[in-house]
């Protein structure tokens, strides 16, 4: 029996990974679950899969979700924090830690279960754009495994040649490059002026995936596509040459592998979830996941077409801030989140998102990235720069 943390549970990804769970019962158990601040959807979720640990970031949630437990007569242990967060992914009672919180806050966890030499299904792509040298040396020094559950990545994993425990260069394997499928997001077809006048509502609607409000503002600047060169940059090796971009509105096939010889190999599926999350859990062996299976003729023709950067500014920023190196790609993570935040507040534009990575770019000095202190603290000047960016643009 596997045991399992499931960090950010509450979310897309974690209700998606429990679906999954709960159709093996004989193969894993839930050892612990986290959250922000959901305590109703952390208590149902305790109900029924009655971890030992229960863990949100806040405390004054913690204590209510601890009430609701006891009056239910569960014993499930509720701690609140950071620490918290840490204990639950590197203890040694855990094999899997599903890394699926959002945004910066997953770095620390995602950190712990590596230096425990955890198996990590990483989704929290963030991580790995903030300090990829430093979790993928953890990963190799403390004999971690980590498995992409990005879909692209996840794609692109099962297309590589060695998937063997510990391979995660693929320097000579006769990789010409890899294409990286972007389903172009809500306004793959709007004129570029209309952009100016998005709104959130409009942004969070993604046409083909069910996610998160950050990731799918995300998929609609096509930032996401960025981070996930950054991502596959790392988990892979490849320098950015070598990570291509294509648009394809279906979202069947999932990423691409070109090699020397002219061969492609592809993974396709249905646009859903649970397909990354079982490869990445029962990874080398297959299980079910309740994903339908993908019926060709219905879905009739997949297209294909080039990304667009005019449309889509933050695919360029992201690229040139994976070539320019160092914190470069920590700055340009932390400006994101505080801009996307802006956004969804309604304090700037859609397009004023790239604005303000742009500028934040360029206004924090770029420091080597090899220290978790050197990330922490591009990640906070990047935050406070990228905050002085929306002031300017809300009161012009
Ligand atoms: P979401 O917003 O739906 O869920 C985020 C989860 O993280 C929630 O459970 C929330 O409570 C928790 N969380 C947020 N901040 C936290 C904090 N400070 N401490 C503890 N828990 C915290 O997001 P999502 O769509 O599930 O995405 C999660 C991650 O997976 C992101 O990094 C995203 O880029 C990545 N991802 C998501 C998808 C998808 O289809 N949703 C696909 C690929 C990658
Ligand atoms: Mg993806």
């Amino acid at each position: 029996m596997q045991q399992v943390t499931l960090l950010g549970s509450t979310g897309s990804i974690g209700i998606s990974t429990l679906d999954v769970l709960e159709r093996h019962p004989d193969k894993y158990r839930v050892y612990a679950l986290a959250a922000n601040t959901s305590v109703e959807t952390l208590f149902e979720q305790c109900r029924q899969f009655q971890p030992e640990v229960a863990v949100m970031l806040c405390s004054d949630s913690a204590e209510t979700l601890q009430r609701k437990l006891q009056a239910a007569g569960l014993n499930t242990t509720v701690k609140s924090g950071d620490k918290a967060l840490q204990e639950i992914a590197s203890t040694s009672q855990v094999d899997i830690v599903v890394a699926a919180i959002v945004g910066a806050a997953g770095l620390l966890p995602t950190l712990a279960a590596a230096k425990a030499g955890k198996r990590i299904l990483l989704a929290n792509k963030e991580a790995l754009v903030m300090s990829g040298a430093l979790l993928m040396r953890a990963v190799e020094e403390h004999g971690a495994v980590l498995l992409p559950v990005d879909s692209e990545h996840n794609a692109i994993w099962q297309c590589m040649p060695i998937n063997s425990k510990q391979q995660y260069r693929f320097d000579n394997a006769g990789i010409r490059r890899i294409i990286l499928t972007a389903s172009g997001g809500p306004f793959r077809d709007w004129d570029v002026a209309a952009l100016e006048s998005v709104t959130p509502e409009q942004a969070i609607a993604h046409p083909n995936w069910s996610m998160g409000q950050k990731i799918s503002v995300d998929s609609a600047t096509m930032m996401n596509k960025g981070l996930e060169v950054i991502e596959a940059h790392w988990l892979f090796g490849l320098d950015s040459s070598k990570i291509e971009v294509i648009l394809h509105r279906q979202s069947i096939i999932h990423s691409m592998v070109d090699y020397a010889d002219g061969s492609v190999l592809a993974q396709m599926g249905n646009p859903d979830m649970r397909t990354p999350i079982a490869n990445t859990l029962a990874w080398p062996q297959r299980i079910g996941s309740g994903v339908e299976p993908l019926d060709l003729v219905k879905v009739g023709q997949l297209d294909f077409a080039t990304a667009d950067v005019e449309r889509f500014p933050c695919l360029a920023l992201a690229y040139q801030a994976l070539d320019a190196g160092g914190t470069s790609t920590t700055i340009l993570n932390a400006a994101n989140e505080i801009a996307v935040e802006a956004f969804l507040g309604r304090k700037i534009k859609f397009t004023d998102i790239a604005r303000v990575i742009a500028e934040t770019l360029q206004h924090v000095v770029l420091t080597e990235a090899e220290s978790l202190e050197q990330i922490l603290s591009a990640d906070r000047l990047a935050r406070e720069v990228a905050q002085q960016q929306v002031q300017i643009l809300c009161n012009p």
